[in-house]
């Protein structure tokens, strides 16, 4: 028996095999509580669940469903210190982190589109004087939600909230190292009325949980963010069902600086955004491209700055970088920096581990900088998710659009410049989803977030979110007093 219940068909429960699995604090090694350890037969429970669910869901009104949603996000928001704390200590982000971004951006991505769909519409089409045509948006069905650790509450209401209220029934699962908080979110489900079956959350081994969520045949569509190479396992069990996939991928973000840049924003910006959450974002960028006549100054200014990060207990409030989720990311990253090295780049700082007491037992990785010799390079082309970012010196501006356009990945890159036109021109070119000038990381709901290439191509937050929610339905509806089929107009004469 787990401590954590999974939500299935409106119970808390364990797997029906009575598995569990362990959490593990990464900051220390230390067990943080177990959760069920679901199979093949739980995620079909679920989805039988959500497919009994779905016809009534799926006739509510729109207001019905969202005032649920704002009740979880109210609810949320009455146990944000519990949930910071929570998340804090399963994926290792900083307290002062979880309080502030997680606790709030949890409930706030329900709230946002919890306002916008009342306003949702469907068009009509004046294509012919003798008949009504429209489109409806129609809900999919069961949806399946994969989602990551890196921000486990966030993207898990960022796909939970768009669901529910648009009329889905869900399967969500949440990453194994990280599933404390979502599972939480399934009690309070339940508290706050959702009806039984509407929402589901099973946890367990995406290998085997998650690819039973994709390959289910009562499942309508996958929307899942992860790792691209996970992102296509995912496409081509889908495409057995021709069902559609939703991917939030990988990326290699590109932050370009050039000799006109505002400099001390574009240095506290970009330690910021490198290092943020231990540069476990997929928007963060990892590789830095720096005209020639700043590039020496702002390497310096951006070591002095990154030395100034404080690394350590994630419960200790002025801490602001923490471990990588588990010890296999750090040993991830560390294999990178030593390939980088061997591929004769230059170590400018970090590259250790910090090694006082209270991180002794983490997977702590410092922030860590080097110089690049060459664009194609595993450094500057190979995701490593970790506070790991490498710099390259560029001489013409157009030098740096071809630069970040090498690369398999297509996210989000940004532009450094007090020149507004010549920063406008410049992102024109980039080929990614989300093109910054004078600033990276902001990523607001208000905003589109999805990527190109690699990175995937599908849209989370804004208005957008929605079409990955609906399916288009066009009617049309014939105004004649006697129908009449196309054969009368061609056989006329
Ligand atoms: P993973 O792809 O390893 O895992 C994501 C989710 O997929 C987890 O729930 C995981 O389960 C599950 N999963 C793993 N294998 C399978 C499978 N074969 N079939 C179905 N589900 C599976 O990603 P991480 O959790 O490591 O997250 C980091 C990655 O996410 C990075 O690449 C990052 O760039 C990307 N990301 C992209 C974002 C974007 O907006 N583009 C946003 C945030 C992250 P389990 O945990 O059990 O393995």
């Amino acid at each position: 028996m787990s401590e954590f219940k999974m939500l299935i068909n409106g119970q808390l429960v364990d797997a029906i095999s009575g598995k569990t699995m362990d959490v593990v604090n990464p900051a220390n090694g230390k067990f943080v509580a177990s959760v069920p350890c679901a199979g093949e037969e739980d995620v079909d429970l679920a989805v039988k669940a959500a497919q009994k669910a779905f016809p009534a869901w799926r006739k509510t009104y729109v207001a019905d469903r969202v005032n649920l949603v704002l009740k979880l996000a109210a609810k949320m928001r009455e146990h944000a210190e519990e949930l910071a704390v929570l998340e804090t200590l399963h994926y290792g982000g900083p307290i002062s982190k979880t309080r502030v971004f997680d606790a709030n951006g949890g409930p706030g991505n329900l709230e946002f589109v919890a306002g916008l769909a009342r306003g949702l519409t469907g068009h009509t089409i004046s294509a012919n004087p003798n008949a009504r045509i429209m489109t409806f948006c129609e809900p999919m069905g069961v949806v399946g939600l994969i989602t990551p650790w890196n921000f486990p509450m966030c993207t898990a209401t960022s796909k939970l909230g768009p669901a529910l209220v648009t009329g889905n029934c869900v399967v969500l699962k949440p990453a194994s190292c990280a599933p404390l908080t979502i599972l939480k979110i399934g009690e309070y489900a339940k508290e706050v009325g959702f009806p039984d079956g509407v929402i589901n959350i099973v946890t367990g081994p995406g290998s085997t949980v998650g690819e039973a969520i994709v390959k289910h045949p009562g499942v309508a569509k996958i929307n899942f963010t992860g790792d691209s190479a996970v992102g296509k396992r995912i496409m081509q069990l889908a495409s057995e069902h021709v069902k559609p996939v939703a991917s939030e991928l990988g990326g290699k973000n590109a932050f370009v600086v050039m000799n006109d840049a505002p400099f001390d924003g574009a240095i506290e910006a970009g330690v910021y955004a490198a290092f943020f959450n231990s540069g476990q974002n997929c928007g963060s960028p990892s590789r830095f491209y720096v005209q020639e006549e700043i590039y020496d100054k702002y390497l310096e200014k951006f070591i002095e700055k990154a030395k100034a990060i404080t690394v350590g207990d994630t419960m200790d409030p002025k801490t602001m970088m923490g471990p990588l989720a588990y010890p296999a990311c750090r040993d991830n990253a560390e294999k990178a920096v030593a390939k980088a090295i061997a591929d004769g780049c230059v170590l400018r700082l970090g590259g250790e581990r910090p090694n006082t007491p209270e991180t002794k037992d983490g997977a702590y990785v410092m922030p860590t900088v080097l110089e690049a010799t060459d664009n194609s390079l595993d450094i500057m082309q190979e995701e490593i998710f970790a506070p790991v970012v490498a710099f390259y010196k560029f001489k013409e501006d157009r030098e740096a659009i071809d630069l970040v356009n090498e690369s398999r990945y297509g996210l989000c890159a940004s532009v450094w410049t007090t020149d507004y036109r010549k920063g406008m021109k410049i992102t024109d070119e980039f080929d990614c989803g989300t093109s910054w000038i004078n600033q990276h990381l902001e990523i607001v709901p208000e905003t589109p977030w999805g990527g190109r290439k690699e990175s995937g191509w599908t849209k989370e937050n804004s208005m957008l979110v929605f079409n990955e929610y609906t399916w288009q339905k066009h009617v049309w509806m014939c105004m004649d007093d006697e129908p009449h089929t196309f054969w009368e107009n061609f056989l006329k004469d």
